[in-house]
């Protein structure tokens, strides 16, 4: 059975009043969430007044990013260690901005995804196709090479603890979500895929939708079998919506 996860990617939103002010409801209010694990992800510079925040609660937290090398000469970097420091669970890696504007690869975020694991950070791992993948209906080969690329480096173990986020590129900020049957459908060939490498971790997985979840579509979105809850962007600025696409997993585990 696995535990739904609603997890909201700040990016480089957001201000301390702001992240005292969306904090403090989400954790006044984190209580009509009945099954789904919380996950704030703000950027580095507001970790330590989260976990001031947070400590104590149900909300787990964890970063954007982080470097590949576990410490060293990388002016402006951060590394897996110093994310610990400030209680994060998880670290985002490949997300799509990441790979588009910041030149990440997959070899690249497949040493950032060892790092983490190895480092003992769980690791949600972004995969998408882009509009004129979407388009050419080369998703399925885009998502799974995706998902190789980690895979050969790391081996299906360093999966137990991570989490996958299928976030197709052209719906990532457009207002335009995937379909539920739609995302369903590419969830289950990520599942399938891991299936042949270990039935128990590929079905204890969680993978979760992102692009353009709101409180109207998310309820259809998570009631598919191989959607185990959401990432958001914009909405997770918005306290209540936030709030409201969580309480959309109250039906599921
Ligand atoms: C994201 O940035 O991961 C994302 C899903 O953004 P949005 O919800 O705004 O589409």
């Amino acid at each position: 059975m696995r535990r739904m996860m609603v997890a909201g990617n700040w990016k480089m939103h957001g201000s301390l009043l702001q992240t005292s002010n969306i904090l403090g409801v989400i954790r006044t209010n984190c209580d009509i969430i009945t099954s789904a694990e919380l996950v704030m992800l703000p950027p580095f510079v507001y970790l330590a007044e989260v976990q001031r925040l947070l400590t104590g609660s149900a909300i787990s937290w964890g970063a954007q990013n982080m470097h590949e090398q576990l410490s060293g000469a990388y002016t402006g970097e951060i590394s897996a260690a110093m994310l610990q420091e400030f209680g994060c669970r998880y670290v985002l890696v490949g997300h799509s901005e990441r790979r588009s504007l910041f030149s990440e690869t997959d070899a690249l975020i497949a040493k950032k995804f060892n790092t983490a694991q190895q480092c003992g950070l769980r690791p949600i791992l972004c995969l998408g196709e882009n509009r004129a993948q979407h388009e050419q209906g080369q998703t399925k080969d885009v998502v799974l090479k995706q998902l190789s690329s980690v895979l050969d480096l790391v081996g299906i173990q360093a999966f137990v603890n991570a989490v996958i986020a299928y976030e197709p590129v052209w719906a990532i900020g457009t207002g335009m979500s995937a379909t539920p049957a739609q995302a369903q459908q590419v969830h289950a060939w990520l599942r399938e895929f891991l299936l042949k490498q270990d039935e128990a971790i590929a079905q204890a997985i969680r993978i979760l939708y992102g692009g353009s979840v709101k409180p109207e579509n998310a309820a259809a979105l998570f009631s598919m079998p191989d959607i185990d809850g959401g990432l958001i962007g914009g909405a997770s600025l918005d306290a209540k919506a936030f709030l409201d696409i969580a309480q959309c997993s109250n039906s599921y585990c």
